[in-house]
């Protein structure tokens, strides 16, 4: 069968029908009705415009190019709410809608040639490109750090952003629907092929984007503690496979509480967690921007820290000391009283292992316990304060 431009028409007509009714049954089923709306709605709307540009003459005259063209508009319009949706953010319906309107007014005052026919078109396409521009910026502008899909997601956009940029520059001397002149067989085919690929992408895109955004979300929970929110274990681990070249010095401490048994068994479980959580607060609040915090243990943290030279080290190890012992006096009634004990480690190259510095700054740890607790200890330089 020969491809030509109503068959092709056609096909995309039921490829966008399909994937309006796919994104419609799949956020349907996991309870998400508004989602639902939103991600099938471009999908409908481009459906409902390659079902006029196939059937044009279902209504008299020039209405059915026109409805199959601002639904057409509408599609990238409602496109672009979608990517909005997807960020989390608050959709600019009104917008779009009165875009569209006026857009339709002006080809209704349009025949089929002459200067109202080509400002129809130069503002459709104008229209058409600030919409895909406008994703494109809200993609740009996202905070969180963007899946792959997202990524892809924003080049496709850019591209068409650019194509249709161009197209809306070029409208007076291409064929229709690229242009104003009249509709040639290539111009239906390429602006066909144009809105297929777009689409095609776009769909894959939102299936793929929450998928990935989730799998992020699942591998940062797997990171985190989920007492403080602070790194925990296997994030200390990452960070040291990631810092295995670091030529930067690095100073490790290793805190723990001291006799967290005995406020557990005297003042209960739950007071226990506050302590635990009052630890984590007052050392992220004591310690620059550089430095990075993990929860290791049940009352045992980590810090890992650009080192400078020994005085900063120490100054930083009695500081989160301080604090601590400050802070935990605010728990319950004022009667809770605890303290720190600190054993440290200096990485002066990345010859050493973390492994060799985690053992040295435990066994300083160790030293600090063993005499009184309470305590700062220095395992590289045998420095004790
Ligand atoms: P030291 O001064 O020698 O460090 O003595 P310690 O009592 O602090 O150390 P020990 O290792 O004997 O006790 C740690 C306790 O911490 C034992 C465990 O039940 C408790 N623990 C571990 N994780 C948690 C937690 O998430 N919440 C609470 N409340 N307690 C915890
Ligand atoms: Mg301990
Ligand atoms: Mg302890």
């Amino acid at each position: 069968m020969r491809a030509d431009p109503t068959t092709l028409l056609g096909y995309s007509t039921v490829l966008f029908l399909i994937f309006g009714l796919y994104f419609t049954i799949s956020e349907i089923t996991h309870g998400k009705h508004r989602k639902a709306l939103w991600y099938s709605g471009p999908f409908l709307a481009a459906s409902v415009s390659g079902f006029f540009f196939t059937n044009p003459v279902i209504i008299p005259g020039l209405w059915g190019l026109r409805i199959g063209a601002v639904f057409m508009t509408l599609a990238y319009g409602l496109g672009w709410q979608a990517v909005r949706i997807m960020l989390g953010r608050r959709t600019c319906l009104t917008a779009v809608l009165v875009l569209c309107l006026l857009s339709l007014a002006v080809s209704a005052s349009a025949t089929s040639t002459g200067t109202r026919h080509i400002a129809s078109s130069v503002l459709r396409m104008l229209i058409i490109t600030g919409f895909h521009f406008q994703a494109a910026r809200d993609l740009f502008c996202s905070d969180e750090k963007q899946t792959s899909a997202e990524q892809l997601l924003r080049r496709i956009i850019v591209a068409y952003t650019s194509i249709y940029g161009a197209l809306a520059l070029l409208t007076d001397t291409l064929p229709e629907p690229l242009g104003s002149n009249p509709a040639t067989v290539w111009a239906i085919i390429l602006y066909n092929f144009l809105v297929i690929i777009e689409g095609i992408f776009i769909a894959l895109a939102m299936i793929a984007i929450p998928r990935e955004q989730l799998a992020a979300k699942h591998h940062l929970l797997t990171l985190q503690d989920p007492l403080t929110h602070a790194g925990n274990r296997r994030a200390m681990d990452v960070w040291m496979e990631q810092n295995a070249a670091s030529p930067i010095p690095y100073v490790m401490l290793l805190l723990d509480i001291d006799h967290f048994k005995a406020i557990n068994d005297g003042h209960g479980h739950a007071t226990g967690d506050q302590v635990i959580i009052t630890a984590a607060r007052s050392s992220q609040k004591v310690l620059p921007h550089n430095a990075s915090f993990f929860r290791i243990g049940g009352e045992e943290f980590a810090v890992l820290l650009p080192f400078l030279n020994i005085c900063q080290a120490l100054n930083i190890a009695h500081s989160l000391r301080a604090a601590f012992a400050q802070d935990v006096r605010q728990i319950g009634d004022g009667t809770l009283a605890a303290t720190l004990s600190i054993g440290a480690d200096v990485r002066h190259s990345p010859d050493t292992s973390w492994h060799d510095v985690w053992e040295k700054a435990d066994a300083a740890l160790y030293v600090a316990k063993g005499t009184g607790r309470d305590a700062v200890v220095m395992g590289a330089e045998d420095n004790t304060a």
